[in-house]
């Protein structure tokens, strides 16, 4: 069976029928329509003979066993956001499928070769994202913070995982899975414009951005809005609207892709007759490179501190989260690359913004790289998600090429 993009290209809409609706895809990890879209997965992977098995993570591995135990992992996540896309981490699994058949019509593979689906990527239902591939790569370490989460209706995250046969005590266990594997790939849609601006179907991801993520809250002092002179406000909101024209320029000075956003502020009392007492603004830093990343949290406190000193307030930072930049493996990004102009001429390096899966396989130490294909005007998480169907078509071939090239050099290696 030779190679067919465009069954993918059906296939996804078929997956969008099934467990879609009018809002968008609705494959919400936890959830009845995940389990009908892993069925329907499961299907459609039967065909090419390969052996489906459930990690103790709820991973989801189809295993093509090859001439050498050394493998080669294709993957994806064919959870959605609620009213998402109808691409985001399903295309990475279906465009999977197709390389699988392609493989297993050729006969036994020189490597085995692996197809992931990886359990709850999104973090829709809990918050918490990667959830699978965290526990796979061995990072997950939040097991007692994730036991005293819950969803929107209270049921506890536990609970959930428990439906679905997941144990959340011993998801860790996942992490076997890893053993023996010697390269991932992961397709993604860019879930960005910079493709598109380029005039470019694909790129080659150099990495995912290191994050640093705060709640950074001014405090000043409740006043009555009628009564208090404009000289004599203690005005926290002041230094939350400062500081957000600050990294602004903060990110531009640093440049290198880099990106800062304030993207909540929660104000109190909240009330239109009184001057802001707290101000509390979730900041999000992101960068390529853990140095300059570094610099950009230092400036920003800076700012904070300055800003506050100004308007007579104070301030105080707490971190939320963060992770450190992943580089995604030099050779590997080499054959992506040959692969890529194979199929489309020509290729560009970019940074990933988003986290994804392949951040923590890499984060694992197995040499990874991922393709991005080009997303119609950079919408993601939302229904009006898209593609050109020629483009998704590419990006098939791509992966095809990219599997190809890394079985071959992990055969040879
Ligand atoms: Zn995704």
């Amino acid at each position: 069976m030779a190679l067919e993009p465009s069954r993918t290209v059906a296939e996804l809409r078929e997956l969008q029928q099934l467990t879609g609706d009018d809002d968008g895809a609705q494959r919400v990890a936890w959830t009845d329509t995940w389990e009908r879209a892993r069925a329907w997965l499961g299907e459609h992977v039967a065909q090419t003979g390969a052996e489906e098995t459930v990690d103790a993570a709820g991973n989801q591995w189809f295993t093509l066993h090859g001439r050498s135990d050394r493998a080669v992992l294709i993957g994806g996540h064919i959870d959605s956001v609620p009213n998402g896309g109808w691409l985001d981490g399903a295309l990475n699994v279906v465009a999977g499928v197709e390389v699988l058949r392609r493989l297993a019509e050729e006969g036994q593979p020189a490597t085995t070769v692996r197809l992931v689906n990886w359990a709850d990527e999104e973090g829709a239902r809990f918050g918490r994202s990667l959830f699978g591939s965290s526990a796979a790569a061995g990072s997950m370490a939040d097991q007692d913070e994730l036991r005293a989460r819950h969803d929107a209706d209270g049921v506890p995250l536990p609970d959930a995982l428990r439906d679905h046969g997941v144990e959340l005590d011993s998801a860790i266990d996942a992490r076997s899975q890893l053993e023996g594997a010697a390269a991932y790939v992961e397709l993604h849609i860019e879930q960005g414009p910079v493709l598109e601006a380029m005039n470019l179907p694909l790129g080659v991801v150099l990495g995912t951005f290191g994050v640093e993520r705060h709640a950074v809250t001014f405090r000043g002092q409740a006043a009555h809005a009628g009564s208090t002179p404009m000289d004599q406000r203690r005005d926290a909101l002041a230094g939350a609207a400062k500081l957000e024209l600050e990294i602004r320029e903060i990110a531009k000075r640093m440049g290198g892709g880099a990106v800062c956003t304030i993207g909540g502020v929660v104000t109190k009392p909240g009330i239109v007759t009184s001057v802001v007492e707290t101000a509390e603004c979730l900041l999000d830093q992101r960068h390529l490179d853990a140095a300059k990343l570094a610099s950009m949290l230092a400036e920003a406190k800076e700012a904070s501190k300055r800003i506050a000193e100004e308007e007579n307030i104070d301030v105080e930072w707490q971190r939320i989260w963060n992770i450190e930049p992943i580089l995604f493996d030099e050779r590997l990004i080499e054959l992506a690359e040959e692969a890529v102009n194979e199929v489309a001429g020509t290729s560009h390096r970019l940074p990933s913004g988003p986290l994804h899966d392949a951040a923590e396989v890499a984060r694992a130490g197995v040499p990874t790289v991922m393709l991005f294909v080009q997303s119609l005007r950079g919408l993601s998480h939302t229904k009006l998600e898209d593609t050109k169907e020629e483009h998704l078509e590419l990006s098939v071939r791509a992966l095809d090429g990219l599997a190809t090239k890394t079985i071959d050099l992990v055969a040879s290696g």
